[in-house]
């Protein structure tokens, strides 16, 4: 994702240019109006056309750095303002000295014709954000000298959709690692004490590793003394041996699935195409997702569609101003907690302030640097993301709850019926779990419950949606898939999970679950498909338990 800052300056240019290149068509509209004006001096409705073109030139102008031309859009727009309220009527005079706004405006535009466009001014500072982040990156490095258990480690975490690789010695990580970077390591903490030099190579490569790539330290010792020790090198987690391999994996769950977050999708609602598309390269660079609505109204398709963080919306367009649009986002129950950031050539306070009370979270005035418009987008996006998932995530599992799991399900089939394209839902509930809670107690259930719950998110794809439907019972929504790719895939899982060896008190113990799956096209609604799958759910454990069973249509 990351690319050359020459790059992105060079995609800056393109996009100046590109400004450049439409500048004429907007003079050749003001002129239009103008004359019309010029016709019917009493015509507000073009005095206020004429006013939201000014406006807009005004904002964009000033974002592609070209100074001169920004402020004479705004000395237009500020002659402008009396005759947009109403009220106000041009005459000969008044007209005289428009001409003579827009002839400067049009003077100002005309220069960069002459020079070269890219000598214009000063173009924006390009970014520099780090948007490096390798979310494919499955390899974990294992060091530990005892080749039998690297091997029960490497066994355990493959069942999680990791590519483990084991090394005896920290010297053969340490090549590894140049070739190649993990997405997380596993050491045998050797202490000072024990082995000086050993000890030594474990904080060098902890160093070399960086921040990002988390360190599960094991270890004989359970002391305090030895547990700083490990902090102290930069251990992000510490196991005593005997290892709980299944708590082992799920900690490589957290500490990994936490990194590779997934980038913010922001919707960048703009009239004027190049400064949409250049506020989203500038989110894009930072390593955000982006959609753009040039057509206002079309918010609510690309909304559903493309369900963004936040909304970045200008807040003067042609066929309905932002507030409104923000207001009647605000009205519909799914998105009213969405943060909108109006992004506006307007500086009055007042307008600014009504732009909140109509459902804005933030007004950021044009032109806005670069790093200041990722932070304020970044910050909002993120404190949204934390929102949301507090409000629909299971608190133990993190994943969608009951409620917001069935919303996805009635999404996704509204989704395949307008598409055209089949999806699957499957139901998965873990068998004898009263029996697990019974033997070996409830935290260890919970246990049980977060290792599936892992497994789950790190073999399904992206695009499937997984909720914890009750107790031990979980939904997933396959989209578009058919019921048999479904099955093959919940029956991959199905046969890792069997293969999981829990540990409490030194016994060991596995757990299985059965599936029942129905699919769109053979069910049409929601509350078909969720019984279908339910009911082949029930089969499943009627027959016999372990295994999954396709709701016949
Ligand atoms: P079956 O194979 O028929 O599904 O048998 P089962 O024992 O799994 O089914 P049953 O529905 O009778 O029992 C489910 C148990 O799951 C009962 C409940 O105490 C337990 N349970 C529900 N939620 C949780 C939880 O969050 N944590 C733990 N540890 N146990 C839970
Ligand atoms: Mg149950
Ligand atoms: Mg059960």
């Amino acid at each position: 994702m990351t690319q050359p800052q020459a790059d992105v300056q060079e995609k800056m240019k393109l996009l100046r240019e590109s400004y450049l290149r439409q500048l004429p068509q907007k003079l050749c509209d003001i002129d239009t109006f103008y004359e019309t004006l010029r016709k019917d001096p009493a015509d507000n409705e073009t005095a206020r056309n004429l006013h939201r073109l000014a406006h807009s030139i005004k904002g964009s102008g000033a974002s592609f750095g070209f100074k001169e031309v920004s402020s004479c859009a705004q000395s237009l727009q500020t002659f402008l303002q009396p005759f947009t309220e109403g009220g106000m009527r041009m005459d000969d005079k008044l007209l005289d000295e428009l001409d003579k706004l827009i002839n400067a405006l049009m003077e100002a535009v005309g220069t960069h014709y002459r020079q070269r466009p890219e000598a214009a001014d000063a173009t924006p500072a390009p970014v520099s954000v780090d948007s490096s982040q390798n979310d494919e990156n499955r390899l974990v490095y294992i060091v530990d000298g005892d080749s039998r258990l690297r091997s029960e480690i490497s066994a355990a975490i493959r069942q999680f959709g990791y590519e483990p690789r084991g090394f005896s010695r920290c010297d053969e990580l340490a090549k590894a690692i140049r070739e190649k970077g993990p997405s997380a390591v596993i050491l045998d903490f050797v202490r000072m004490e024990e082995d000086a030099a050993e000890a030594g190579k474990i904080i060098s490569i902890r160093k070399e590793l960086g921040g990002r790539v988390p360190a599960i330290f094991i270890s004989d010792c359970d002391d305090v003394k030895a547990r700083l020790e490990a902090v102290k090198a930069g251990s992000d987690a510490y196991f005593v041996k005997p290892l709980n391999i299944a708590d082992l994996a799920d900690k490589l769950g957290s500490l990994t699935t936490s990194r590779v977050s997934e980038p913010y999708k922001i919707l960048v609602v703009d009239d004027e195409p190049e400064l949409a598309r250049y506020h989203s390269l500038l989110l894009r660079e930072a390593g955000m997702v982006t959609e753009i609505v040039n057509a206002p109204l079309e918010i609510f398709d690309r909304l559903s569609e493309f369900g963004p963080d936040l909304i970045l919306m200008d807040m003067y367009m042609p066929e309905c101003d932002g507030m409104e649009l923000a207001k009647t986002i605000r009205q519909m129950k799914t998105y009213f907690s969405i943060p909108i950031v109006f992004l506006s050539g307007e500086t009055s306070f007042d307008k600014q302030m009504s732009a909140m009370i109509m459902g804005g979270d933030e007004f950021l005035t044009k032109p806005i640097k670069p790093e200041h418009l990722i932070s304020a987008v970044a910050v909002r996006a993120e404190r949204m993301r934390t929102m949301r998932s507090l409000m629909e995530r299971d608190s133990l599992t993190g994943l969608l709850n009951h409620t917001n799991i069935k919303i996805q399900l009635d999404m996704a089939v509204a989704r395949s019926e307008r598409l055209n394209t089949p999806m699957a839902f499957a139901m998965i509930d873990i068998d004898r779990f009263k029996s697990v809670n019974d033997t070996y107690g409830h935290p260890v259930g919970d246990r049980v419950i977060v290792s599936l719950s892992r497994l789950l998110q790190q073999r399904l794809r992206k695009t499937d949606i997984i909720g914890r439907y009750g107790g031990e019972e979980f939904a997933i929504v396959l989209n578009e898939a058919n019921v048999h790719d479904a099955k093959q895939t919940i029956d991959k899982i199905l046969r890792s999970f069997s293969r999981i060896r829990f540990r409490h008190e030194n016994k060991e113990f596995s757990v299985t679950f059965s599936s029942g799956v129905a699919g769109f096209p053979e069910f049409r609604d929601p509350e078909t498909l969720s019984d279908a799958a339910d009911k082949a759910l029930y089969e499943a454990k009627r027959g016999g338990r372990n295994r999954i069973v396709i709701a016949p249509s």
